[in-house]
Order: C-alpha cells, then structure tokens, then sequence
C-alpha cells in the first residue's frame, strides 16, 4: 500500500486550482495527469524579467519590463484585425500591437494617461520598437505580479505557460513533509538539498545554473530516482538470494575432456568468462551472470562448457553425478535449432543428452520429450519459450542459459526460479554491446563478463559509406557478387515508428531485386508468421535464396557463413549499435565481407560523421558508448523493447556517473537493513513509492 503521506502527490491534477476535467485530458498529453507527473514535468528553459530599461535603451530581441504611460489608442483600421497602443516614457514611444482584442477589454486594460508596467519581448518594425501582445499588463502598484524569473516548459497543443505555471504552483503546494531518504552524509558531501528544496528548486530556478543537469538540484532528483530504481533490483536480488541456492562444483576431468576435443583453444576473453560462470556456480547463491560478446566472439561454447559443468557438477559432496539439468532458451525456432546442430558433436563427446523443444514440438514427440525431461534422462534442454511453459517439469534443473535476449529481467528469473522449487543460475548471453551505465540500469547488481576480443584469424569487414543515388550502381555490383556465389543481405530501414511503412519500403525493395534478380531473392519481415518467417531463413541458409531482403528482423543470430554481403539501406536512420549488430551477420566465414551502409543523398553532416565511425572500429562496445554519447539511451536500445525504465528526471548522459553510485548505495542498504525496517527503512519505502517501485516493494517480508 502507498504511504498515505504521498496522496497528496498522486492525486488527480484536477484537484488543483485552475484544472477543470477540459484541460485534464491536455495534462494527460503532456506528462500525466497526476500531481507528481507535473512535478517530475521539469522546465527546460527560463524567462528573466528583471531588466528595466527606459525606451530608448532596449535593443530587439529583449524581454523588457517597462514603465510606461499610455499615449493613445490606434483602432485597426478597415479590413484590418490589428490594432495598436502607443506608450511613451521621458525617452521615447513603443508601439503595442494587438491581433483580435476586443476594443473594450484594450481601452480598459490601457486607459490613455495612466501609468503602465508592461513586459514582453521587442521587437523593432520599421525602426521603432513595438511588443506584440505583452505578456504583462499591470497597473504600477500591483508590480509585484510579474515574476522576475519564470520557468519555460515543454508544452502541447492547447496548453500554455501561464496556465502550466499556475498549475505547478498548485501542485507544490500539495508536497507534504517527507521523510528524509538519503544519507545525511551523502547529502553534505555532494551538496544537495533536501528533495522539496530540489523539486522547488527546479521548478522555480533563480539563474539559468538551476536548470543545469549538474547543479545540485538536478543531480539529487535525478539519484533519487535511479537510487530508486538501484533499490528495487536490489531488493529482487536479495529476495531471491533468499531462495536456497546449491553449490555447484565443476568437475574438472569432464571439462578438460570437451576442451581437449576442441579444435583450438579458448581465447583468453572466453576463459575469463567461463572462470567466473565456474565461480559463481561452486558459489551456494543463485548465479546471475551476464555474457557480453559481439557476434561471433564464441559465446556458445562457453554456455555448453557452462552447461555441462553444472550437469556434471557434485553437489554437497555427492561424488556421482546428482543428475541435474540445464536448460538453453532461445528467442525463435531457428536460433534454438542452430544451438542444437551447434551443441550436438559437442555432447556427443561429453557424453551429454540433447533435447529439443520448441511450439512446433507437438503431441507423442512432445509428450516423449517431457516423459523423458522428468524421468531426468535429457541432460540439457534447448528450445524456445516454449520450455518455460508449466506443463515442463524438469526432474532437476540447475541452469538455465538465456541466448539473445536483454528482456529477460530480473523479475522472470523469479518465476523459474519458483517453477524449480529453487533458486536456479542464470546465464544471459547477449550480442548487444551494451554501455556499462545502460548495463546497471537493465540488470542492476547482475554481474557482466565481456568477451571482447573475437578468436583470431577473422578478416575485418570492408565498409562502406555510398550514397542513395548510387544505388543503380550497387544493384550492379550485387548481381557480379551473385553469378560469383556470394549470398547478400538487404536490410531496409524503419520508416516512420510503424511497422506498416517499415514493411512497405522492404516490399517495394523485393519487388524492384526480384524484377531484376527473379525467384533468387527472398523477403522477411517482422509480420510474417514464425514458421514462414523460420522457412525463408532456412532457404537462404540453404542457398536457395541468394539475396534475402529484410526489415530488422535478421538482427538476432541467424547464422550464414556464406552471406558474405550487408547492404543497409538507409543506414542513417540506424543507431551504430543496431547496424554493427547488422553488420555481425557477414564475415562470420573464411571469405572476406562486405557491408554497405546507403545513406540519403540529403543526409547530413551529423549523420554521415556517426556512419563514418562505422568504417573505423569493428568493435561493439566502442560504438555502443558512442552511440549512447550521440543519441542517448533511449535510442540505443530501442526505449520500446529495451526493458529499461523510462527515467523522467535522470538522463543517462549526464547522470551516468549517478548510476553507479545508487547501485553502491542500494548494496550498503541491503548489507544494512536489507527488510528496510527501522525509520530509515520506512523513509525508503516512500522513495520506492515516490517512484513508483511498488513491485518491489512487495519482495520484502512485511511488504
Ligand atoms: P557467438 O555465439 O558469440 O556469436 P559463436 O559461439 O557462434 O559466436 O562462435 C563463432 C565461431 O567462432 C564459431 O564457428 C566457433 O566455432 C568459433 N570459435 C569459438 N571460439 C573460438 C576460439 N577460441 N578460437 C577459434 N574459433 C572459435
Ligand atoms: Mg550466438
């Protein structure tokens, strides 16, 4: 239950003064319709009003507050809806212009021989200086209703600053007393105030460092927030560090014995790796590791080689094998089965069992392979989701490994872990390289080995930047490259954020390829039934496609040794992350690759600079970090399928070094008072609250 100390805050902005149920659907629009949406609904810029000149001294541009006497009225003329106020001070005259005000408001707003304050923005017509609709008209004494300062904000259709101002106003006078949830300490070494002097602070800046990302008030909202976040993958974390976990000791012989039968040894990234999975599992806690690797850095045998150790492993000193189980989760029916080809010579020669699952896998097949999974006679089990279904019961699992997949949080690890009775490792392994800030904030405290070197004797992949109007030109290139026997990949771009579109421009390239190139050429794309889509990549991987168009969907690790062509269209509407991952489909043979990045003729200069760093590195993380500093997190992963929060107040550009200090805060609190009892404990509950943490909330014992 939300502390009742936080209504206030989540109540419906229509309880504030001046919001009718009109303009609560424009709130709605704009950043949400509750109180705390408009607090977190920061301003971006400000109006200063405190400059006072006589007339004669304003230059255009200016945002003046002037005192002035009214001179006299111009009524608009025939046909005209403008009409004109000339003011004077002992300096000279100003022309106020008025579109469409009515005469009797005009004449009463500025009657002729009385003093005026106005202020608003001048501009010069013809030499002399006007105000069209001043933002202020006030009589002398009442001077002190025009704010010297005031905040700008983003706005929507229908809404403007006055009104949103007034709102805001409203809204922090509902911010109750709060507990204070951060270290004292903390809190004087970085010089921050207390949250309602933060949130006060940023909505009512006194200079334009206010509105800085790293002035204090900024840098306390945006910590609590991700400390927040940090919190609550902490908490999930610990809860299931609760669970019973067994150590699982590798055994060292059958290792060796796989490692001997391979064809070379592990680079010194993959050995690293594989040493950590070895710790964390002879470890009585539940493994949460993340493998990091490009494609093509041989992240797969060191899941078999993870695998098979926690199948072989002892556990409490059972010196036979305890006949544990592991399992290998893939995103589709055809990277599960490319595991299965990938995984079988190597299980054969460790003595392991294959099993294979996947929704296609139906009735006395299907049936088979349970019987068989529960009995504990299938050592390790690859397929879909599928696998995860409730009608699967393993006779034991230890490990589950999860290929390709950066959404599968912290939260689904529970489920499995309730389903086996037991907390269960996890092994991620992902392609997506990731940033380190973007890292903490998908997993948190999850523990990350990175495979960064790729096993030697890959040829680099020839890049290329060439522009749209060439594109008769590159065709001609493709079909040489195809009568030679390459395969080639022809990715077309996300138009628009709709997948219709998207679908759309991959169609109209197949039919303009296949105009030219006939029945060789293949379509994929996101709409396509799994089964249709499976039955096109298996065409190609059997060479009886030689040119495979495609939307995004090829991003996953669908493996063609003999594509040895990428071609991108529009590559700069791409992130570098994505097309390096685009990129990673070629180059994964003996011959030498190609990738073609088509850029718009009328693409810019920004554009062609971030597709120019594409010629110059192959390696993932660089582009991944650069990308993150070009374009921000959002767009890195992708905001809709990333699986990372939306942070409203923290920018992951500028509060980077923030993340990973609310994760080490967040572990001092789950060393310390990991039920958070106490008032301490009580204070971060309403942080949780605050931002809407709840589930996390309910990890705890007294939730
Ligand atoms: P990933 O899953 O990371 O994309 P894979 O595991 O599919 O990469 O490995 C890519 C290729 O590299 C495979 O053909 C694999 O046999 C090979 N490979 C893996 N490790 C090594 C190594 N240490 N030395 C040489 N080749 C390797
Ligand atoms: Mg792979």
């Amino acid at each position: 239950m939300r502390p009742s100390v936080l209504f206030p805050l989540f109540a419906d902005v229509i309880r504030l003064p001046g919001i009718g149920p009109r303009n609560q659907a424009l709130y709605q629009r704009l950043c949400g319709d509750r109180v705390i949406d408009l607090l977190w609904h920061l301003p971006v810029g400000l109006v200063d009003r405190r400059a006072r000149p006589r007339i004669a001294e304003i230059n255009e541009g200016e945002i003046v507050t002037l005192n002035v006497v009214v001179d006299q009225h111009q009524p608009a003329a025939a046909q005209s809806k403008t009409q004109r106020v000339l003011v004077r001070d002992d300096s000279g005259f100003l022309t106020l212009v008025f579109f469409h005000a009515r005469g009797d408001w005009l004449m009463r707003s500025l009657p002729v021989g009385e003093a005026r304050l106005i202020s608003g923005r001048v501009e010069m017509f013809q030499g002399r200086p006007q105000i069209t609709h001043p933002d202020y008209i006030l009589k002398p004494q009442d001077a002190d209703q025009i704010p010297l300062l005031e905040p700008l904000y983003p706005l929507t259709q229908g809404l403007g600053q006055k009104q949103l101002r007034k709102a805001l106003i409203g809204a922090m006078d509902a911010i109750p007393a709060l507990p204070e949830w951060l270290d004292a300490a903390l809190l004087d070494r970085e010089g921050w105030p207390a949250w309602p002097v933060a949130i006060k602070t940023a909505h009512q800046p006194q200079t334009t460092d206010d509105l800085d990302p790293q002035s204090p008030n900024r840098r306390r909202l945006a910590f609590d927030e991700l400390f927040a976040h940090q919190l609550a993958l902490g908490l999930v974390r610990h809860r299931s560090r609760r669970q019973k976990g067994r150590a699982l000791e590798a055994n060292a012989a059958d290792q060796q014995k796989i490692l001997d039968a391979l064809p070379w040894p592990l680079t010194g990234d993959q050995r690293r790796a594989l040493d950590d999975i070895l710790a964390d599992l002879a470890r009585p806690e539940a493994m949460l590791r993340l493998v990091q690797g490009d494609v093509g850095s041989g992240k797969t045998i060191i899941a078999f080689l993870a695998m098979a150790a926690a199948v072989g492993a002892r556990v409490g000193g059972i010196n036979d094998r305890a006949g544990l189980q592991a399992a290998m989760l893939a995103p589709t029916e055809i990277l599960a089965r490319q595991h299965l080809d990938a995984l079988s010579p190597l299980a054969e020669t460790a003595g392991l069992r294959l099993g294979f699952l996947s929704g296609r896998v139906k009735g006395r097949a299907r049936a088979d392979i349970l019987a068989a999974l529960e009995r504990g006679e299938i050592d390790i089990l690859i397929g879909t989701h599928a696998l995860l279904t409730t009608d699967v019961q393993f006779h034991d699992l230890a490990l589950v490994v999860v290929d390709e997949q950066h959404r599968f949080g912290v939260f689904q690890r529970l489920a499995l872990a309730e389903k086996a009775g037991h907390a269960v490792d996890v092994l991620v392994m992902t392609a997506t390289p990731i940033p380190r800030t973007l890292t903490l904030g998908l997993y948190g405290d999850m523990d990350v080995s990175r495979i960064v070197l790729k096993p030697p004797g890959r040829k680099p992949i020839d890049t290329r930047v060439i522009s749209l109007d060439r594109l008769d030109a590159v065709v001609d290139g493709i079909g040489r490259a195809m009568r030679a026997g390459a395969q080639i990949y022809w990715v077309c771009p996300l138009v628009e954020e709709s997948e219709k579109s998207d679908l759309a421009a991959a169609e109209d390239r197949h039919a303009h390829l296949q105009q030219i190139f006939g029945s060789k050429v293949g379509l994929v794309h996101g709409r396509m039934k799994a089964a249709e889509k499976d039955a096109v990549m298996a065409d190609f991987k059997a060479g009886a496609l030689a040119i495979l168009v495609a939307t995004t969907v090829i991003e996953v690790g669908v493996d063609v040794p003999n594509a040895t062509i990428m071609v991108i269209e529009h590559a700069e509407r791409f992130g570098l992350a994505q097309l390096h991952q685009l990129r990673g489909r070629v180059g994964r043979g003996a011959a030498a690759s190609t990738c073609l990045l088509l850029r718009a003729a009328d693409a810019g200069e920004v554009a062609r600079t971030r597709l120019n760093i594409m010629r110059e590195t192959e390696d993932g993380f660089v582009l991944a970090e650069e990308d993150l500093r070009l374009r921000g997190a959002g767009d890195v992963l992708g905001t809709r399928q990333s699986g990372l929060p939306d942070f409203r107040l923290a920018d992951l550009e500028a509060h980077g070094d923030l993340m990973a200090m609310a994760r080490d805060h967040a572990r001092l609190v789950m060393t310390r008072d990991p039920e958070l009892k106490g008032p301490r404990g009580a204070a971060l509950r309403v942080l949780l609250y605050l931002f809407e943490r709840d589930a996390a909330v309910k990890y705890l014992k007294s939730g």
